[in-house]
């Protein structure tokens, strides 16, 4: 099943107990307490008739009693709202009933044309072009209010209207209802939410249920049913496939989103995929206090929403007690039904706030989730667990079965069992939450006289202005309010942190003690309603080695000051938030500077994402050259590698640089140093048919940034004996946990064809890249094809697992991979260092270089294509003799002769030979065909910039980016990921400084 829980482990923590107890210590609101509806049993209104078809088909399909409850064992019968058999042929969780999205929104459109307590909205389209909708259900008088109450809601939201009034607030409280909104199928794979919302939003809209009418009476629920639309297409055609082509195996879904697959799910921090945004306005829009995504992959509901620590440092404990109450009594509720496997505890880690739910964890609002069972289709399938998913234990103590026939109906039956049970107690406690809501809100904006800080900073920095830009347009997808200084600013800054004992070394000046900022400098401001966001952003993190959880379930760190390579200073003293400043409604307003009469324009290079984007963009039009060494002109100083622009008018350059956030200095000479030409090569991206997960980040980062690039799978690649002749560069993106004999292989070929193409009944597969037969990998043929591209002088660009496998398949002659002893590394930020700062690869960077590294993978480089250890000083250790441990040895009966040195590499150097190791010696890599080291990792002291490191000398100094050479070609290998979930851009500027130098790396 393709789940959530990649990193599954079902260890009971002593951990998972601390977050039981946080239920006894509920915060105590200003003045609404929660109620404790427990007693309130279901009884359906003995008046209002049932669908008796509908509900014996119910019964039929749910594959024993025990999986079903009193909530959603029948369907209310209406004279007027059409059932979802209407549009389904069936009831809701059918077997082999799967809906397009489409089928489903006609549905929904259907019931809001029968039903006053529905209403229907565009919530914005996906990269494909396909809809994204959100369901409002509620009283008809509610819906005709909602306008109204999302004005008294927004207010809450924003306490800085009400002057932090509390009892303003406690007005608006009384007159106002909440919203919770329920998002489905993220995870394409995942496919039972639809027709569980489906035949949820006909049940809270018909059911006349004292139960029911409570909640349509308190509340909005607000749904929207698909949220990877692009993905649900795909998966109805391979189960569409499937169901034509009975006993054979049928394709994966190897494209999920146009761009990635399960990590759509972890786009909440970056903010790069449309079903995001389309989520976080929605969620934003309707002022929503809940945001509960569904899922499907642990049997049978784990309703993770407590899970396990450790929690987000940055979120307000307010939300903490939430999470507990409203999982404690979904549970019961459960419990109370007899339906076996529910539970709320489990490995699931709080930490990363990556996750689509997340918006509303960090945005004032209560986040959750369900994973359900589900079969990855409308096939009824026996089951069979593992025993960490059925033992009984404290936290499961009626646990699922071990075997059992599950159909898409139990899980639907599953899933609106416990939405209708929440959706109860979150009516009957909906005052409660309105308030926590408030107070959440204006905690937020009391945090720099709580917590702190009082704001971050990005200093005005031409140097770092671009990367500014990619920063500062994430903090304004997420809301978060933006200011420039007006006029310079000065802050004290705290005194530095000291460990014990440490004394400032003798003759060191004091370290300052305030700090100044220039007009023009961004701040982000703490006291405003986001400010949590920005602050679990922009702060670093630490997961401490010693933590009780030993697997976290994602990344461990993620710092975006960091990542971004743009610093932020995190600034406690509140003088700051009195210093003028107005505030950025609208980054793209920012004028781009005037570029001047020319003829010459210099784009400084100081590490911006976007120079190949101007290259590409004046291909063929301008003359563009890249400088090779630092220069002054006009009084300026550029760096090496910043692009010198002749042959274009400044009204043409002029909107280009404002597009992609550069700027140009006119020069009226061209400077007398040394340039070669800017090269806009053809560029080959390669994927396998094995996953496109990873390298969909990749493919978006060059779609965005406009460079081209012809799309082919490893199995073109294995056809094409001349490549070439049609490209210069091939980038291989990691593909993320695989093996070079499997990138080879591919699948096992036994079995039928598994095609993924276009056609009458898959017409949504195919569109990105189309085989026959997913199956075949790279090949042999494919390798060798490969080597030759390379040797005739191609650039092949590799990163984590694909640089694993370039040095399996030999095309790194001297790199190897750095054993990683007892090293931990799980998604962390490590601080890297420029080795070789000529090389064209490090243009424009200067120092350091945050690196994320999702398992600490390192380099060695060696003078021999073989991973022969040579002796060197740091291993060698004296044998038995005179003196003492450090002393020299010495015969008796001659003078001494004074051995040559042993030779005292760094960690990313290789080990000179001497001429005895060199003499006659076939391993031996002629020097110009000797990897070259471009950054290394920092030493150990100063590797950690966020996240988990334990044991971090095999990663310490050792090579991080490498050019290795074979024949006339170049292998760039990167250990880290430099783009990664639109959370690396820092890193960009190495691959796409390859990609403009292509023909002068060496
Ligand atoms: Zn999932």
């Amino acid at each position: 099943m393709t789940c959530d829980n990649l990193r599954l482990a079902f260890a009971v923590r002593f951990w998972a107990l601390c977050a039981v107890m946080t239920m006894a210590i509920l915060t105590l609101p200003i003045c609404v307490s929660a109620q404790t509806p427990a007693t309130e049993t279901f009884q359906r209104d003995p008046k209002q008739a049932i669908d008796e078809s509908y509900t014996q088909l119910i019964r039929k399909y749910t594959t024993a009693p025990a999986l079903n409850s009193p909530l959603t064992d029948y369907l209310p019968a209406s004279g007027s709202v059409p059932t979802p058999a209407k549009v389904l042929g069936d009831v809701a969780g059918a077997p082999d009933v799967l809906p397009y999205a489409e089928e489903v929104y006609t549905y929904f459109r259907l019931l809001a044309a029968a039903s006053p307590r529905v209403k229907v909205f565009t919530n914005g389209h996906s990269e494909e072009g396909r809809e994204m909708i959100a369901v409002a259900v509620a009283d008809a008088s509610l819906l005709a209010q909602a306008k109204e109450n999302g004005a008294r809601l927004a207010q809450l939201a924003d306490p800085r209207s009400l002057h932090m009034d509390d009892a303003k607030a406690q007005a608006l409280i009384g007159q106002s209802f909440p919203v919770y909104y329920i998002t489905g199928t993220i995870h394409s794979p995942e496919t039972g939410a639809p027709t569980a919302l489906m035949e949820l939003a006909y049940r809270l809209a018909v059911d006349n249920a004292p139960y029911v009418q409570y909640i349509r009476s308190h509340i909005i629920t607000l749904i929207t049913p698909v949220v990877e639309v692009d993905g649900r297409d795909r998966m109805v055609d391979i189960y569409k496939w499937h169901k034509a082509h009975p006993g054979q195996n049928w394709p994966r879904l190897v494209y999920w989103g146009h761009y990635v697959a399960h990590d759509n799910n972890r786009d909440a921090m970056g903010m790069t995929l449309e079903l995001t945004k389309n989520v976080l306005n929605t969620y934003l829009e309707w002022h929503a206090q809940v945001l509960h995504d569904l899922h499907e992959s642990v049997p049978f509901l784990y309703d993770n929403t407590v899970g396990d620590g450790p929690y987000n440092s940055w979120i307000d404990p307010i939300l903490t007690d939430e999470w507990s109450m409203l999982a404690s009594d979904n549970m019961a509720r459960m419990q109370s039904f007899g339906m076996p496997g529910a539970f709320t505890h489990g490995n699931f880690d709080t930490w990363s706030p990556g996750y689509l739910m997340f918006l509303a964890g960090l945005h004032n609002g209560i986040s959750r989730l369900y994973e359900t069972f589900g079969n990855g289709g409308a096939d009824t399938e026996k089951r069979v667990l593992s025993p960490g998913e059925y033992s009984r234990t404290w936290y499961r103590p009626n646990p699922p079965y071990p075997t059992v026939l599950w159909s898409q109906r139990d899980n639907n039956n599953y899933e609106e069992t416990a939405l209708l049970s929440t959706l109860s107690y979150f009516a009957h406690n909906a005052k409660f939450f309105l308030n926590n809501f408030y107070l959440k809100s204006k905690r937020s904006v009391e945090k720099p006289g709580n917590a702190g800080p009082a704001a971050y900073v990005l200093a005005q920095d031409d140097r770092a202005w671009n990367r500014q830009m990619q920063l500062l347009r994430v903090l304004a997808l997420q809301h978060v309010e933006i200011q420039r200084l007006t006029q310079a600013a000065t802050v004290a800054l705290p005194p530095p942190s000291r460990k014990d004992g440490e004394e400032p070394k003798p003759g060191t000046p004091p370290p300052p003690s305030s700090q100044t900022f220039p007009a023009g400098s961004f701040i982000i401001r703490m006291d405003q309603p986001f400010s949590r966001v920005a602050d679990a952003l922009l702060d670093r993190q630490f997961w401490s080695p010693e933590d009780p959880q030993k697997t976290p379930y994602d990344d461990t760190g993620w710092s975006f000051g960091d990542l971004f390579n743009a610093k932020v200073s995190r600034v406690t003293d509140r003088a700051i938030l009195s210093a003028p400043m107005s505030p950025v409604p609208d980054l793209s307003q920012i004028p781009a500077a005037e570029v001047g009469p020319g003829p010459f324009y210099v784009v400084n290079n100081s590490a911006q994402v976007s120079l190949a984007s101007l290259v590409y963009a004046l291909q063929g039009s301008a003359d563009v050259s890249i400088c090779e060494e630092n220069f002054e002109t006009a009084g300026r100083k550029f760096a090496a590698g910043s692009l010198i622009i002749g042959r274009v008018e400044g009204s043409r350059l002029k909107p280009l640089l404002q597009q992609f956030d550069l700027a140009a200095v006119s020069i009226a000479t061209q400077p007398s140093v040394k340039v070669h030409s800017a090269a806009a090569p053809r560029i080959a991206f390669m994927h396998t048919w094995l996953s496109t997960q990873t390298e969909g980040w990749w493919r978006m980062a060059f779609d965005k940034l406009h460079v081209p690039f012809a799309y082919i799978s490893t199995q073109a690649v294995s056809k094409e004996a001349d490549l070439r002749s049609k490209y210069d560069v091939i980038v291989f993106a990691p593909v993320a946990h695989t093996s070079a004999r499997q990138i080879v292989d591919g699948l096992p070929m036994w079995g039928n064809a598994l095609p993924w193409q276009t056609s009458s009944l898959t017409p949504n597969l195919g569109k990105l890249d189309s085989t026959e037969d997913l199956r075949p990998g790279l090949s042999e043929a494919g390798v060798a094809h490969l080597k030759d591209f390379v040797q005739q002088g191609g650039l092949l660009i590799t990163s984590e697992d694909t640089a694993e496998f370039a040095i399996e398949e030999g095309l790194t002659p001297g790199v190897f991979v750095a054993p990683r002893k007892t090293l931990k590394v799980i998604g962390s930020v490590l601080n890297s260092v420029v080795v070789d700062n000529k090389h064209p690869v490090a243009y424009g960077y200067d120092g350091a270089v945050p690196l994320y590294s999702a398992d600490g993978l390192a380099f060695t480089v060696s003078n021999l294509t073989v991973n022969r250890n040579i002796l060197t000083a740091k291993e060698y250790k004296r044998p038995t003799g005179r003196g003492g441990p450090d002393d020299e040895d010495a015969p008796e009966g001659r003078p001494a002769e004074k051995a040559p040195p042993l030779p005292a590499p760094k960690a990313w150097q290789a080990t000179p030979l001497n001429e005895e190791q060199e003499r006659n010696n076939p391993f031996l890599i002629p020097a110009e065909y000797r990897p070259q080291v471009i950054l290394r990792y920092a030493a150990v002291k100063d590797l950690l910039l966020s996240g988990l490191l334990e044991n971090g000398d095999p990663v310490a100094e050792h090579p991080a980016v490498v050019q290795a050479h074979f024949g006339k070609g170049d292998v760039l290998l990167f250990a880290n990921n430099p783009v990664y979930r639109g959370e690396t851009v820092g890193a960009y500027a190495l691959v796409f400084n390859s990609i403009i130098n292509f023909g002068h790396l060496k």
